[in-house]
């Protein structure tokens, strides 16, 4: 059986609450990796995820192109966010286990990338525990040693909110191809995944329910999401 760790990129948005009660409903340990400029918009929405066990993580401030940013404005990119993620979960009265970050669109800083990773392992992110994933080009490519959490298989659905011709049934293709041009193949038997799906509004609008649409279409097929571990969860963190 194919299993998975399911992320989800860019929220909170007006949808996430929602997002979250399904989540509890088929029982899937989440991973959303939330922005500032929408933590700012949909504080009660990130609110309610942390409350309900969604862990979160740090997508960045502005989630711009890291390797477009000096070193310096990197990391406040990511401490910003940061500052803002110890607050929700202050306020939440949740105790924040995992520093986790993923970087916009996948873009690791480019020239600046050690020293980033040299950053986020010396600040204390936890690592994901990726142990599991058995992909020769996940180890080829390095991102077993990175810090941050990159993934393996990519639904696209975002593209649906370009309303460029980019449907369902060409995600439903894309779930069911057996050798993807990029990443990993998603319903190969006993494979790992971590899987990227994004929280956005503009999709949302494009296709109603393509959330959950995907995420029920990806269970019928026996696929298992399955809770993410850490590395070294460090009991200094946040109290
Ligand atoms: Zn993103």
């Amino acid at each position: 059986m194919s299993k998975a760790y399911l992320t989800i990129d860019d929220g909170p948005t007006k949808n996430t609450k929602s997002i979250t009660d399904f989540l509890i409903k088929k029982n899937i340990q989440s991973i959303m990796f939330f922005t500032g400029i929408q933590t700012i918009k949909n504080r009660k929405e990130a609110i309610y995820a942390i409350q309900k066990n969604c862990i979160v993580g740090n997508h960045s401030f502005t989630h711009p192109h890291f390797s477009e940013l000096d070193l310096d404005e990197c990391i406040s990119e990511i401490e910003l966010q940061e500052e803002q993620l110890n607050l929700l979960y202050k306020e939440a009265g949740i105790q924040r286990r995992y520093r986790i970050f993923r970087f916009p669109y996948g873009d690791k800083g480019g020239k600046n990338k050690d020293a980033l990773q040299k950053y986020l392992k010396n600040s204390g992110f936890n690592k994901f525990n990726d142990n599991k994933i058995t992909f020769p080009w996940y180890y080829e490519s390095g991102l077993n040693k990175d810090i941050d959490l990159y993934w393996t298989f990519d639904f696209f659905e975002y593209k649906l909110e370009y309303n460029n011709g980019f449907t369902f049934e060409d995600i439903i293709k894309e779930i069911n191809e057996m050798n993807p041009k990029e990443g990993a193949p998603l319903l190969a038997p006993d494979v790992y995944n971590i899987v990227l799906i994004h929280d956005h509004e503009k999709c949302e609008k494009s296709l109603q329910n393509y959330f959950y649409d995907i995420i029920n279409y990806v269970l019928d097929q026996g696929v298992e999401f399955i809770k993410p571990e850490f590395i070294k969860p460090r009991s200094w963190l946040y109290i």
